[in-house]
């Protein structure tokens, strides 16, 4: 028999530049919270190593893989796939691990059709202009991908509705602690958690469940 609760799945997504990543690894590790390592057919940028950052594969891989029903959500983002390897994710949740998914709005959207229990967190930049002084401070595109992403972001902000909660990131350690608060007030959710408390004190006071 399982003595723990089922783990919380949280979708992190946001435009490009917004900080998204940053924040993720900032909170995994802690509290439980695991980052699922994604499939991607891009390549590896300096430093990335393959099954820490990524999965790196081949596109026939990638292709072989949504075949076989082994990923639990995919989408093409700037001309390359990535997806979230499915078995991963499942059996982290079923040994009580809290997941986060760092995906794009797409991918996002997907994964709350499939289990609306998850908890999907938009990471907004404060401005358009921050968010391109961030782009071209990070040089890791070229200034065309830049103006391309720019050009993607406010599309992706008017999906902002489907999200469950938002979170600006003006100040890094602000967002983090924001990211924080959410995930800590979600592990707080009546609903989930009413057996365990009652048996809590029923158990004080002596009585069977
Ligand atoms: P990058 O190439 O900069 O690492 O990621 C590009 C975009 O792909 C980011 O928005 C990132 O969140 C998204 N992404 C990374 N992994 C996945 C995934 O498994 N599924 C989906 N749908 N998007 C992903």
């Amino acid at each position: 028999m399982r003595n723990h609760q089922r783990g919380k799945l949280y979708v992190i997504s946001g435009p490009s530049g917004a900080g998204k990543g940053t924040i993720c690894k900032a909170i995994a590790g802690k509290d439980n919270i695991e980052l699922s390592i994604s499939m991607t057919t891009r390549n590896p940028r300096p430093g990335e190593i393959h099954g820490k950052d990524y999965f790196f594969a081949t596109k026939e891989e990638f292709l072989d893989n949504i075949e076989k029903g082994n990923l639990l959500e995919y989408a093409t983002v700037y001309e390359n796939m990535y997806g979230t390897p499915k078995d991963a994710v499942i059996s982290k949740l079923e040994r009580g691990r809290n997941v986060i998914l760092e995906i794009d709005i797409q991918g996002g959207l997907q994964v709350k059709k499939l289990m609306p229990e998850a908890i999907l967190i938009f990471i907004l930049p404060p401005s358009l202009a921050i968010l391109r002084e961030r782009l071209v401070g990070r040089q890791t595109d070229s200034p065309e991908v830049i103006e391309k992403r720019l050009a993607e972001t406010l599309n992706e902000i008017k999906l902002l509705g489907e999200y469950d909660y938002y979170v600006v990131n003006d100040e890094l350690e602000e967002a983090v602690s924001a990211v924080k608060g959410i995930i800590d007030a979600e592990a707080r959710r009546v609903p989930d958690k009413v057996k365990p408390i009652i048996g809590r004190y029923e158990r004080e006071k002596g009585e069977t469940e």
